[in-house]
């Protein structure tokens, strides 16, 4: 029979999937004898039984009591009891962290009976009386669906009439008539009592908890971290401990917090965090009073701090990594409620896995497992030219890197409204809640007046690389007027642009120019390697080149990308696309090639072409000197290539008498025009229809490679021939480019040997790669088509029609065009580079689509044997990244 609870001695760390990333986590620090208010974990396996049959499984229910009871025996009193009531916190903890996404409900257990117990016991009447109104307002609103701005509608009301500022300001009998009017409120909302009996508390809760996995926000949050919507999410229950039960004769007051054990944003060693005295720990998280420094700590409560700073060393040296932690003292006694590998920007990640291995803590090889490709590509953002902005609006906490420029709104469906528009955003607030988050995603930056380092805006924009900047609080926000006010009185109406520094937590009025980031200065052309992020990832870069099996190259069709390409550490060029070399000028003689009625204006033009081509050619071979470049026969899709057909028929409409060529143009255009041109006359079709064209590209490639090899350098050009879908087309062709390349060599004496390959982009090449690999001397995926072909998905159209649709859906997690689909795509994949190595042991593959340079994609293409990726030149140190991941 299914087990569905462990109780925090039975778990451990490694446990994650079944008991969320906090369970395991509690679990781990019981385990190393860390003061963890004791309680139990209820599985992420019954939280998947329960979303799928929409009942409790069987036996949980009993789980849940038998492991209450040992809590209560361990505490030495009962969930509930009358004159001391043990009270839990029911809180959620799914195996990705997914911060204030889902629900919680603290203070299960108190009801009308045990709230004077509580006052007994805490020796504070108000204390008791805020933490019932605390639970009903939690569980009204989490389980039993009220909406929560009922609640705080009424506080304000209350606040109001009483004259207090805040909520510390209410007394007792205030809150004690707080909790009527929420009884009430329940009441009228539901037509249901709020449920007194302590057990069935627990027990909706936890249901409601698992409920939340599927909420709106979580599924949102899903989506953006590409988390799978069936792992589910684990609960945990656990003794309610107090930072807001005031000092007594004998013991000190509390407090609540949150620690890092190395800076998160920049990675440097140290104690980082903030502190709330006199608080519950949701307090600090949601940002509602602004905290103090954790430094301050050593002052307020010398003794914990001593203990903290002992327990973080513990977890640091434990996990080997940068822990966070939340904590909270309860009369003077320190208790860890949470700790995790902290959540840590792109910086700080490369700084931190360097230090450590500077340290002796991990190798090398574990240093690059914890960086990533998606991080680099953050560091590789461009920064502000600071020397060219004005003087800032305001100053807040540098909460996560970048820089942005946006119109400020102060709403978050503005922000949404407008990035559909695309416009680009700042989302303002005085502090965020997860019902932000829409708004957050929509927003370059988040810019809040309130909230900590660790408040919800700095943790989400972090976890997202977001640029934002907190707890701005010479910043005034009116959210209802839609403005912002600073301290030197100026104001910020929705729509002003605005600039935001996230490194250095600047606030600029305008748009402040953008530079680039040292690591791109470091990365493009050699630039001061000396800053410590820079360094850090050449470190990362120059380990992953050691251990990488696969080869990077580089997608490039100009001399300039070559060399740029070549700086960012190509070991070749795995796509040259010879029709971006037809724009401009040259497109007319191209549009020629293709729609002349007869030869000798074919000829001309194509005359015309060869010279240009093989200038083209020889500056590639010469930048990529000693490197294949892989050079594809023209490929252009029809539509791209001829004049508009309907602006050119209106032009002549409107035209008394149109010119005779005019005409006879129209006439071509016509005969050529295709419903799908995306699955018509392209590639080798092109070449197999239009006489001379590939004679001409395969003599300019030719002849390039006699002017280097006669310049003294070693040109290695190879042909390939895109969307072959047979492999009598490639033996046409490989006839055809052998019989000009021969043609070459006799004339010029230099003997020019290019291999032929070919492009695997339809579903019927990779299914008949055998008998291709007969003609190839290579292969490479071209995964763009491949993908367009395999789902049958317009790749210029589906994207902006449906998709976001589809996501929503969870047909797919990513958009197969950016990151490769395995299952259906991958699959034509591996069966290409079987039954091709198959027939021509040692056949060379590569990928040339966009996936080359996804971080995913570059592992499936590892793992599938392939020998080289390519992609754009600004992508390729991310795949250099994830080739080395991928190899470890
Ligand atoms: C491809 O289809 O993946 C490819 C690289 O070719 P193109 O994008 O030029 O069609
Ligand atoms: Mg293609």
């Amino acid at each position: 029979m299914a087990r569905y609870v462990y109780d925090f001695r039975e778990g451990r760390r490694e446990m994650a999937d079944l008991l969320g990333g906090k369970g395991a986590n509690l679990a781990e620090m019981t385990r190393l004898g860390l003061p963890v208010p004791p309680g139990f974990t209820v599985t992420t396996d019954a939280c998947r039984a329960f979303l799928a049959t929409g009942v409790e499984p069987p036996g949980m229910a009993v789980e849940v009591s038998r492991h209450l009871s040992a809590v209560e025996a361990g505490a030495g009193r009962r969930l509930g009891q009358r004159d001391d009531p043990l009270l839990l916190s029911v809180r959620s903890g799914a195996r990705f962290s997914m911060p204030g996404m889902m629900e919680t409900v603290l203070d299960i257990g108190l009801n009308d009976d045990s709230v004077p117990g509580l006052a007994k016991s805490s020796g504070s009447e108000r204390f008791a009386w805020d933490s019932y109104r605390r639970l009903l307002q939690m569980f009204g609103a989490t389980v039993m669906g009220v909406e929560p701005s009922l609640f705080e509608g009424a506080m304000a009301l209350l606040k109001e009439a009483c004259g207090a500022v805040d909520d510390l300001h209410l007394e007792a009998h205030d809150l004690a008539r707080l909790v009527e009017t929420y009884k009430q409120l329940i009441r009228d909302e539901t037509g249901e009592e709020f449920p007194q009996s302590p057990t069935e508390q627990l027990r909706r809760a936890i249901l409601a908890v698992f409920r939340s996995w599927n909420g709106e926000r979580a599924r949102l949050y899903r989506r953006r971290e590409h988390i799978p919507d069936d792992l589910g999410t684990a609960v945990t229950v656990q003794r309610m401990v107090y930072g807001n039960l005031g000092p007594t004769a004998t013991s000190r007051g509390g407090g609540s917090g949150v620690a890092f054990t190395r800076d998160p944003a920049t990675g440097r060693p140290g104690l980082y965090g903030d502190y709330l005295p006199d608080a519950q720990g949701e307090d600090v998280v949601a940002g509602i009073r602004n905290t103090v420094p954790l430094a301050d700590l050593e002052r307020l409560d010398p003794a914990s701090y001593a203990q903290l700073l002992h327990h973080m060393r513990t977890l640091e040296t434990h996990y080997q990594d940068l822990c966070d932690i939340e904590f909270t003292i309860e009369r003077g006694r320190l208790w860890m409620l949470q700790t995790r590998v902290g959540k840590r920007t792109a910086e700080a990640a490369f700084a931190i896995a360097a230090q450590l291995t500077d340290e002796g803590i991990i190798t090398p090889d574990e240093a690059l497992a914890r960086v990533d490709g998606g991080g680099l590509a953050r560091l590789m953002f461009p920064a502000f030219d600071t020397s060219a902005a004005g003087a800032a609006l305001a100053h807040g906490l540098p909460a996560s890197p970048g820089a942005a420029v946006g119109a400020a709104v102060f709403d978050p469906a503005e922000a949404v409204r407008r990035a559909a528009a695309s416009d680009k955003v700042v989302l303002v607030r005085q502090e965020t809640t997860p019902d932000d988050l829409p708004g957050m995603i929509a927003a370059q930056a988040v810019l809040t007046s309130r909230g900590g380092r660790t408040s919800h805006a700095a943790v989400v924009a972090r976890g997202m690389g977001k640029v934002c900047v907190c707890g701005a609080e010479e910043l005034t926000v009116d959210t209802a007027a839609r403005r912002l006010t600073t301290r030197g009185g100026a104001v910020v109406e929705e729509g002003t642009v605005i600039s935001v520094d996230g490194s250095d937590g600047a606030v600029y009025p305008g748009a402040v120019p953008l530079a680039d980031s040292a690591v791109m200065r470091f990365l493009e052309d050699g630039g001061e390697r000396s800053v410590g992020v820079v360094d850090a990832v050449a470190r990362a870069l120059e380990h992953a080149d050691s251990v990488r099996r696969l080869e990077v190259r580089a997608n490039a069709d100009t001399s300039e990308d070559a060399r740029r390409a070549r700086r960012f550490g190509a070991q070749g060029i795995g796509l040259c696309r010879t029709e971006h070399m037809f724009l401009g000028e040259r497109r007319r003689l191209v549009e020629e090639v293709i729609l002349a009625g007869d030869d000798h204006v074919r000829e001309r033009a194509l005359a015309a072409l060869l010279p240009l081509q093989r200038a083209d050619f020889t500056g590639i071979l010469e930048a990529m000197d000693g490197l294949p470049v892989t050079i594809r026969l023209l490929d252009p899709p029809l539509h791209e290539f001829l004049p508009d057909r309907t602006e050119l028929a209106v032009r002549l409409a409107s035209t008394a008498e149109p010119a005779p060529q005019d005409v006879e143009l129209l006439g071509a255009v016509n005969r050529l025009h295709e419903q799908n041109p995306m699955l018509g006359l392209r590639g080798v079709r092109l070449a197999l229809v239009v006489p001379g064209l590939v004679a001409m590209q395969v003599r300019a490639i030719a002849e390039a490679v006699v002017a280097r090899t006669r310049a003294g350098g070693t040109p290695r050009a190879e042909i390939m021939v895109p969307l072959v879908g047979a492999v009598e087309e490639l033996r046409i062709e490989r006839a055809e480019v052998e019989r000009v390349l021969a043609e070459v060599s006799e004339e010029s004496g230099v003997s020019v040997c290019c291999p032929v390959g070919t492009m695997i982009e339809l579903p019927r090449a990779a299914l008949t790669a055998g008998e291709i690999a007969d003609e190839a001397d290579f292969f490479s995926f071209g995964t763009n088509d491949l993908t367009q072909t395999t789902w049958g998905f317009s790749r210029d159209d589906v994207e902006a029609a449906f998709f976001s649709a589809y996501l929503d859906k969870g047909i797919f997690l990513d958009s197969p065009f950016e990151t490769l689909d395995r299952d259906g795509v991958g699959r034509l994949v591996r069966i290409a580079v079987d039954e091709g190595r198959a027939a021509r042991p040692g056949l060379k593959i590569g990928v040339c689509g966009e996936h080359g340079g996804d971080p995913e994609s570059v592992h499936f293409f590892h793992a599938a044997g392939l020998d080289y990726v390519s992609c754009s030149p600004f992508r390729m140190p991310v795949a250099r990244l994830e080739a080395g991941r991928a190899a470890l």
